[in-house]
């Protein structure tokens, strides 16, 4: 029987809920992707916009993983900003993505356009400063994104932010006008029906246990298997072991959500008056923003080694009050977690195995805008245009100290440093 979605408000409010069939018997393609996430139907529908054959392989539902949970939120460039970068790798390189770095919010406002995608689509992401620190950190950014030419930022002074944002909780922040937010699990439906519209085929209930390689690839699922030119690693989080290398170079963690009733207009309006979504700037990061129907979607928490927390409202509804003390009594109808991928770097992995599988994974928590570019340049990548697929796959992939034993202690101990340093405010 296929797994069902995990019980969040994206599901109960999902546009969509026709099962497609699982894999049977034998079939060939041009491309297989495995896993129906954002990684997975970008790199699928810009292959089946170029003429591509394409089956995509997904092992529960489309938007099972992350791509159906997430907060919504389009945040550009990359979890480690391009100054990282260029100290780490030299300015060619982030020079290179820094071109690239706000292009996936473009291929999403493409997407819902062309093929009149219905996820709520809005405009404006605010990060938040909780800090002095962190608004000089901001000020450092937007000089820093604009020395990369993009333009649409507005610092926000701690009048401005309160006109945007009803708390007293932020000294500042910074507002980009091209960033937003949208119902997750409806956009990628809507990518997976466009693909559908261009001949693409996706299989649910379909997880690939074994993968073939060769001149052209096999993938084995239960009950049937498809032979290609090329192969899309697109499970990310979910992977788990099915390629060991890049098990060994990342770490599932888990974040939580909660969602409350829907909400009086007069409370929406003194919430978020312009309707934008937020992220503050600590390292175990608070999100919010409101949902198409009026109910504040809010997220924060990091569970490392991605277990289920069992009473996530209690994880999370503290961080919701401290910011709008006035939702003491509203009731919260859903609330769930997701895992995204962490890598040493906190830079995405992008590569090859062999010749003809490609993958891209490790968006580090920052991954709407980063999966949807990943689709195009895989896209381009398997057409014959590798240069700007290669600035990534440069990059170096490290595993984690101490391998799969010790590396989420590791890691839990840095994020407890980190957050203590944010409480702290140096
Ligand atoms: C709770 C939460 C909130 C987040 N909020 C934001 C946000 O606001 N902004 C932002 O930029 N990023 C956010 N992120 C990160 C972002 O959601 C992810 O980086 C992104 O969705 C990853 O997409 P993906 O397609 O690579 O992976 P996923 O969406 O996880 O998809 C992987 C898919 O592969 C399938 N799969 C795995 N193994 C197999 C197999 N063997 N065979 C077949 N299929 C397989 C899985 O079932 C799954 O459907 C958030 C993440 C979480 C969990």
């Amino acid at each position: 029987m296929t797994t069902q979605h995990t019980s969040s408000y994206y599901a109960a409010s999902a546009n969509d809920t026709r099962l497609r069939p699982a894999l049977t018997g034998h079939e060939s393609a041009d491309v297989c992707v495995i896993g129906a996430g954002f990684t997975g139907l970008s790199s699928a529908l810009h292959l089946a916009q170029k003429g591509y054959r394409v089956r995509v392989l997904e092992a529960n539902r489309i938007g099972f993983g992350a791509s159906g949970r997430n907060g919504g939120q389009i945040v550009h460039s990359y979890s480690r900003d391009l100054d990282f970068i260029e100290q780490h790798y030299g300015s060619d390189t982030a020079r290179a993505m820094g071109q690239m770095a706000f292009e996936g919010g473009r291929v999403i406002r493409d997407f819902v356009a062309r093929y009149d995608i219905q996820c709520d689509l809005k405009d404006g992401g605010i990060f938040a400063a909780c800090t002095d620190k962190q608004m000089r950190e901001l000020e450092a950014k937007k000089r820093l994104w604009e020395a990369h030419g993009h333009e649409q930022l507005e610092l926000l002074d701690e009048t401005g932010i309160r006109g945007r944002v009803g708390t007293n909780r932020y000294v500042g922040g910074l507002i980009d006008h091209s960033g937003g937010h949208f119902h997750p699990l409806n956009l990628v439906l809507g990518e997976a029906a466009a693909l559908e519209s261009l001949g693409g085929v996706i299989y649910e209930d379909s997880a690939v246990e074994r993968v073939e390689e060769g001149d052209k690839v096999r993938l084995h699922t239960a009950n049937g298997s498809v032979t290609a030119d090329f192969v899309v690693v697109a499970g990310n989080a979910y992977l788990g072991g099915l390629i060991p290398q890049l098990a060994s170079r990342s770490m599932p963690c888990g974040t939580q959500v909660i969602t409350t009733e829907p909400l009086s207009p007069e409370t929406q309006r003194s919430l978020l008056p312009r309707d934008n979504c937020v992220e503050d700037c600590n390292y175990l990061l608070d999100y919010f923003r409101l949902s198409g129907d009026g109910r504040l979607i809010y997220g924060g928490g990091v569970t490392y080694g991605a277990r289920d927390p069992s009473r996530i409202e209690d994880l999370i509804r503290p961080n919701m009050l401290k910011t709008f003390p006035e939702l003491q009594g509203v009731k919260v109808d859903y609330a769930w977690t997701g895992n995204f991928l962490l890598t040493l770097m906190r830079l995405p992995q992008f590569g090859r195995i062999g010749s003809n599988i490609y993958y891209a994974q490790g968006y580090s928590g920052h991954g709407i805008a980063s999966t949807h570019l990943a689709g195009r340049l895989i896209s381009e990548a398997i057409s014959g245009q590798a240069e700007r697929f290669d600035v990534f796959a440069g990059l170096p992939q490290m595993p984690f100290p101490g391998g799969r034993m010790f590396r989420v202690p590791l890691t839990a101990m840095g994020a407890w440093f980190y957050s203590l340093r944010d409480r702290l405010g140096i």
